[in-house]
């Protein structure tokens, strides 16, 4: 005890915002991943290089990375669909990329209108852009992991088949995504326990949406079988297109306090992150922030030393 921790990564600028209809201002966005970055996160995905059409909330993915790119003693990600998006991240001064794809083929057709296996080979050319230079990293989500809305369950033999070939493409991260809420957490350990033993060589990260209450305990569960980096999003922002009004990524406060309070450190400072959810609940009212721990405030009794009891109320 006392050594152990994991990584939060924090996704809310991303999975977050990309849920939300109305346009988020730029300054607002700047504004929200440099108070996360001053909570001391160590990652964060600040956005999307998709096209302009497919997600208008993007559109400004170029101003919001250039106006970040100086920060310090944080890593900054964004998603990237194909090599165009991954030459705009550059040039933007993004040096991780993640490129997403479904291991159903129903979901990955629907949402990125291509099969899983033209996914791959763009994730081939990517890598072979990419990949060969100093410092560049890709990591890899593998989204309807547990689960899909058209096509039901996903078994272990199927995740691990498209780990696989993802691995062999020299990809060194590699995340699974429940993206809709359906995994347990013994359908976690499951498929975490076989790809953690079939592919030591590769770091695991879970990505769970709290849709339907588990994210928490199938992050635990994750972090039992070895996991050690979690997507997270500050106030539990997001949603999931296919049940909608429903809640979104799992909190990181909820999984800052969780690790915090069991003595896992996470680096990040929970008075600090409260006061990121307090900005985004003026900044992005539509938002409905899905979090217990914002609601309640911390306890006055903690593991972890809080002396006193923080209302977001209070730092209006
Ligand atoms: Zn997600």
């Amino acid at each position: 005890m006392g050594k152990e921790k994991v990584k939060i990564i924090e996704v809310g600028p991303r999975d977050g915002l990309q849920n939300i209809k109305t346009f988020v201002p730029t300054d607002k966005k700047i504004l929200f991943i440099k108070k996360l970055a001053a909570c001391g996160v160590k990652e964060i995905q600040i956005g999307s290089f998709v096209a302009l059409r497919a997600i208008p909330q993007f559109k400004d993915i170029k101003e919001v990375a250039r106006s970040v790119s100086s920060l310090q003693r944080v890593v900054l990600s964004a998603l990237i669909p194909n090599e165009q998006g991954a030459e705009e991240a550059i040039s933007n001064g993004i040096k991780k990329f993640i490129f997403f794809f479904s291991i159903s083929r129903a979901h990955n057709c629907c949402n990125v209108r291509q099969t899983p296996q033209e996914s791959l080979k763009e994730l081939k050319r990517i890598c072979r852009s990419y990949l060969s230079g100093p410092s560049i990293t890709l990591r890899v989500d593998l989204a309807t992991a547990f689960g899909c809305p058209f096509s039901g369950n996903i078994t272990t033999a199927a995740v691990l088949r498209m780990v696989d070939k993802v691995a062999a493409c020299g990809i060194k991260e590699i995340t699974l995504c429940d993206t809709v809420g359906f995994g347990n957490p013994r359908m976690v350990e499951d498929k975490f326990s076989a790809c953690r033993q079939r592919f030591p060589q590769i770091n695991f990260g879970a990505h769970f949406h709290n849709t339907r209450g588990l994210a928490l305990a199938n992050a635990l569960r994750a972090y039992e079988t070895g996991v050690r980096s979690f997507d997270t999003a500050a106030g539990g922002l997001g949603g999931c297109p296919y049940a909608s009004g429903s809640s979104g990524n799992v909190a990181t406060e909820e999984m800052v306090f969780m690790f915090e309070e069991m003595g896992i450190k996470t680096g990040v400072d929970l008075k600090k992150l409260l006061g990121v959810c307090f900005f985004l609940h003026k900044t992005v009212p539509q938002a409905k922030l899905a979090s217990s721990l914002y609601q309640a405030g911390l306890p006055n009794i903690s593991n972890h030393g809080y002396k006193t009891q923080w209302k977001h109320s209070a730092t209006s």
